[in-house]
Formats: structure tokens, C-alpha cells, sequence
């Protein structure tokens, strides 16, 4: 039988909150009870958020909790040439085009759009969706604008993405009992494969990881829930075993908000600097302290 393998993967852009909390020591108690492994993935792709000062208290701060994990971890900056090479592949496959709007070029396409009366698209997320006006520039001018040194980020072609794909996807959802959950990628519009400073973004990242590392379980946020759809779609496109997924509750703040690395209140580190005690922390967010 093989051993399931859990992961947490935060991003060291801020301190750990309850929310983190929840979700790492989640993670802990699964694998444990499925005498699986747990790893330790920092999500570092944005050089200037995350610095080495963060992942340390991170790492400090789960140790704290409780934790230990295998190592070494995997720092996704040091892996970059990993995801240049499977970003090659999606632009030789044409799967993926350089998008040059800026914020204030889609504004300006939003605006036109209402003032004729038509209702713009979101994304699950509530963010406008990218207006794919830039598809069908011709290959000649992409060419020139890139070596022109237009800034660009690498956008999905959602409809061939779609296309190639050719079936319904679907995903395994182990919250709430199981249930086979049907991929909606196309909600989310062209996203952003490769951000413009980067060979990368969060969603081809964690896809590749996830793969390379074999997580067969992950176990995350239900701020997450929809974005797996786009998740799916790239596994298939690039030919990689899905885990199954549990996206649990969200740990909220006294106003129903979510809760956020600025928000100071709930960071790990404030609690314990006002005496919360590990077991306090696990009490706090529902779980049951472990010896
Ligand atoms: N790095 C993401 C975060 O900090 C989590 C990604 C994931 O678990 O898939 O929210």
C-alpha cells in the first residue's frame, strides 16, 4: 500500500495566524491517522513579500505548534528552472499567449463594456475577468512588443485549454463525507500562468509541486475550493496525477472576516507573547490537543 503524503504550503510573506494554525495541525492530525507523511512546502515565488526572516519565524512558529516535518523543504524560488521549462512547454503547445494589458487598460475595457450596457465577467473571486483582447494579436507584434520590452505576463488560452482538455474534469473532495466534484476552470477566465517578473505564478507552481513532491492528499483552505478547478485542468493539460483534496472550514475573526497575515491580533506570534499556550492555540481552532 502506498503511504499518503500530506503537505502544508504556506507563503512566508507575513506570520502565521490561526487560520494557519488550523490548517497545518489539520494536515498533522490526517496524515498521523493515516499513518501517512507530512511535508513542508514554502511558497516563496514572490521575492519581494516573502524574505528568509519570514520563513524562519515560520518555521519557529510551527515548531511551536508542535509540528515536524521531513526535510529538506522545498523552497519553491529555488525551482524556478523547473517551472520555466513546463511554462516552455504550454507556449510550444500554444496553450498559453503574452497578455500586455495593464490594470488600467482593462479598466478602461470594463468601462466601455458598462457604458454599452453589458454586465462584465468575474471570477470566482469577485476579480474582472481578463479581457482576452490580446489572444489574437498576430505573432509578428507579440514579437515585437516582447522584444520591445513591453512588460507581458503568459496567460491561459482558456477556451483551447478547454478544448484540449476535450472531457469534464472532475476532482475528489474528501470533506463532508466525499463526493466527486465537477471542475468549472472556465470561471476564472484567462489566468495567469506566469506573472510578469516570473516564470511562474501560484497556479502552475503548486500543480508541478504537488506532482513532484507525490502528494497524494491535499489539505487546505475553502478560500481555495474554486481555484482547484484551474488546478485540474493544468494536471490534465500537463499529464500529472490529481491528488484528492479536502478544502476545510475557514478559522474567522470576530466579524466573520477572513483572516489575514495584517491582521495582527491572530498572528501565533502575538498570542503566545500574550501567554496562549500551544494547547490554547489548538482548543482555539477546534481541534483536539495530541500529546
Ligand atoms: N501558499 C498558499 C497560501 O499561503 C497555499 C496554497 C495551497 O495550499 O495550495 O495560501
Amino acid at each position: 500500500m502506498t503511504v499518503p503524503v500530506f503537505r502544508f504550503a504556506p507563503s512566508p510573506n507575513g506570520h502565521l495566524h490561526l487560520g494557519h494554525a488550523y490548517s497545518a495541525l489539520l494536515n498533522r492530525q490526517m496524515a498521523r491517522a493515516s499513518g501517512g507523511r507530512l511535508l513542508l512546502r514554502m511558497e516563496d515565488i514572490d521575492r519581494e513579500r516573502c524574505t528568509p526572516e519570514l520563513e524562519t519565524a515560520m518555521q519557529e512558529d510551527l515548531h511551536w505548534l508542535g509540528l515536524d516535518w521531513e526535510t529538506p523543504v522545498r523552497r519553491q524560488s529555488e525551482h524556478f528552472g523547473v517551472y520555466r521549462d513546463v511554462l516552455d512547454r504550454l507556449i510550444r503547445m500554444d496553450l498559453v499567449y503574452p497578455a500586455f494589458l495593464s490594470r488600467g487598460d482593462i479598466k478602461r475595457e470594463m468601462q466601455k463594456a458598462t457604458a454599452k450596457g453589458l454586465i462584465w465577467p468575474h471570477d470566482p473571486d469577485g476579480a474582472a475577468l481578463y479581457p482576452a483582447i490580446d489572444r489574437t494579436i498576430s505573432k509578428r507584434e507579440r514579437q515585437r512588443r516582447m522584444d520591445g520590452g513591453q512588460p507581458f505576463s503568459w496567460r491561459l488560452h482558456m477556451d483551447r485549454a478547454l478544448e484540449q482538455a476535450g472531457e469534464p474534469l472532475f476532482w475528489h473532495e474528501t470533506a463532508d463525507g466525499g463526493s466527486d466534484i465537477a471542475a468549472r476552470p472556465q470561471d476564472w477566465g484567462d489566468v495567469i500562468i506566469a506573472r510578469k517578473d516570473m516564470p511562474t505564478s501560484y497556479h502552475l507552481s503548486v500543480v508541478i509541486d504537488d506532482a513532484l513532491q507525490g502528494i497524494s492528499h491535499v489539505v487546505r483552505g475553502r478560500d481555495l475550493f474554486h481555484a482547484t478547478g484551474i488546478h485540474r485542468l493544468l494536471q490534465h493539460i500537463l499529464g500529472l496525477q490529481p491528488p484528492v483534496y479536502n478544502h476545510h472550514r475557514l478559522i474567522l475573526d470576530h466579524d466573520g472576516q477572513k483572516l489575514s497575515k495584517s491582521r495582527r491580533d491572530t498572528s501565533l506570534r502575538s498570542l503566545r507573547a500574550a501567554g496562549m499556550t500551544r494547547d490554547g492555540v489548538v482548543s482555539l481552532v477546534g481541534l483536539t490537543p495530541q500529546p
